[in-house]
């Protein structure tokens, strides 16, 4: 899946799971990162500007796709993070789910698919791939990112911050204000 939709997942999920916007980010982030590894793409463009996809495609899925990323994002979190075993928990869960979303919807524009290489390096050729797995752009992965958005929007709304925060906190109180503005908090009564 794309990256916007894996950092909506990852965001929508943090926030239920801990209260510590530090937590919140590591556990985000947690959901970014294996795609780190496609940053080839921008040694492609400069060499070829973008014909060939040689670093893209030796290194996509390989070195952020595996168990042993996953755990390493696990002990940042866990030293990082403020409830320590819950983000070390919930950072190894988002990065298991971005493999699980890659591994049903994240098949190439060609058609090709996308294996996940789990256990990378230690067993560099033993894949996990499924013949079913829709395409990065289809229906499924929309639909995904527009429900998460939705629950973005709606979680920036009741808790009082949005990722702008980590931006600015004035863009962030201005656009939660916005947000209450146009769809008032539920009135207790
Ligand atoms: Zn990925």
């Amino acid at each position: 899946m794309n990256i916007i939709t894996h950092a909506l997942i990852g965001w929508t999920i943090a926030q239920r799971l801990s209260p510590s916007k530090r937590d919140i980010a590591l556990i985000t982030a947690s959901s970014i990162l294996p795609d780190v590894d496609g940053i080839g793409i921008v040694a492609d463009f400069w060499q070829s500007g973008g014909s060939e996809t040689i670093w893209f495609t030796t290194f996509h899925h390989y070195l952020g796709h595996n168990i042993f990323f996953g755990v390493a994002l696990a002990i940042v979190a866990f030293f990082w993070g403020q409830h320590k075993f819950t983000t070390a928990l919930a950072a190894l869960g988002v990065f298991h789910l971005h493999l699980v979303c890659d591994f049903i919807g994240s098949r190439g524009p060609e058609g090709e698919l996308w294996a996940i290489h789990y256990l990378y390096p230690l067993l560099p050729h033993w894949e996990l791939s499924w013949a079913g797995q829709w395409e990065i752009n289809a229906w499924p992965n929309l639909v995904l990112t527009i429900l998460t958005l939705f629950f973005t929007f709606k979680q920036a709304r009741d808790q009082g911050f949005s990722p702008l925060w980590y931006l600015s906190t004035r863009a962030d109180a201005a656009f939660v204000a916005t947000l209450r503005t146009r769809f008032p908090l539920p009135t207790t009564s």
